[in-house]
């Protein structure tokens, strides 16, 4: 089984959902997005600093990103095997996780990269909606809850992300391709690299990926 994952792919591609599914195969699931989202809510000072990044589709500085990942993963539940979903998103990011993965002696087995075209990730990212209290995934053509505006798993309200609007979808796109795509270099070069069609249904991306980390 391959453990400590990087899921990779550009804002839409099906991440978040497909590091949620593997989380059934014993990973800790570190995605910085969320960990900032959750910082916003309880209104503390990371939280206050990230938003007004989020909010215009701009990253975090690579400093607080960097400090907060670092925290997470020297934490006991990434022993058994962690899935990195939106870490790292700049060269200084992965070179300093290269650092810190030596460092506690936890080197990354393989990197996942969802692809995705640009149409698709629009018309995904635009008809997103999130639990507000379990964070599930829909999607308001092709992943329904069964009562309009309710997650199925919790009752919670569902809501749209403020950074899921096309002016912040632009800088975020814009973001992706000039900072984080050079990435996959990056991980190409040290042979980790492996692309996954994420055009399929999210059943048969976990189902091929999951089938992928256990060989
Ligand atoms: P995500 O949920 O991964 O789409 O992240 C939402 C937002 O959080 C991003 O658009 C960034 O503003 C911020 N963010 C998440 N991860 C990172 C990261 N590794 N570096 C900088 N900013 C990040």
């Amino acid at each position: 089984m391959k453990r400590n994952i990087i899921l990779m792919g550009p804002p839409g591609a099906g991440k978040g959902t497909l590091a949620k599914k593997l989380m059934s195969l014993g990973f800790a699931h570190i995605s910085t997005g969320d960990m900032f989202r959750k910082a916003i809510k309880a209104g503390t000072a990371l939280g206050q600093l990230a938003e007004q990044f989020i909010k215009r589709g701009d990253l975090v500085p690579d400093d607080v990103t960097i400090g907060i990942v670092k925290e997470r993963l020297s934490q006991d539940d990434c022993a058994q095997g962690f899935l990195l979903d939106g870490f790292p998103r700049t060269l200084v990011q992965a070179e300093a996780l290269e650092e810190l993965t030596k460092e506690i002696n936890r080197p990354i087995e393989t990197v996942v990269n969802l692809d995705c075209n640009e149409k698709e990730l629009v018309r995904r990212i635009a008809g997103r909606r999130i639990c507000k209290v379990c964070g599930a995934p829909y999607h308001i053509e092709t992943l329904k809850p069964k009562i309009d505006g309710i997650c199925d798993l919790c009752s919670g309200l569902l809501y749209q992300r403020n950074d899921d609007n096309e002016e912040a979808l632009k800088v975020r796109l814009d973001h992706y391709n000039h900072q984080t795509k050079p990435l996959l270099d990056f991980y190409q070069a040290r042979g980790l690299l492996h692309h996954f069609n994420s055009l399929v249904s999210s059943e048969a991306l976990f189902d091929e990926i999951a089938q992928f980390l256990k060989s």
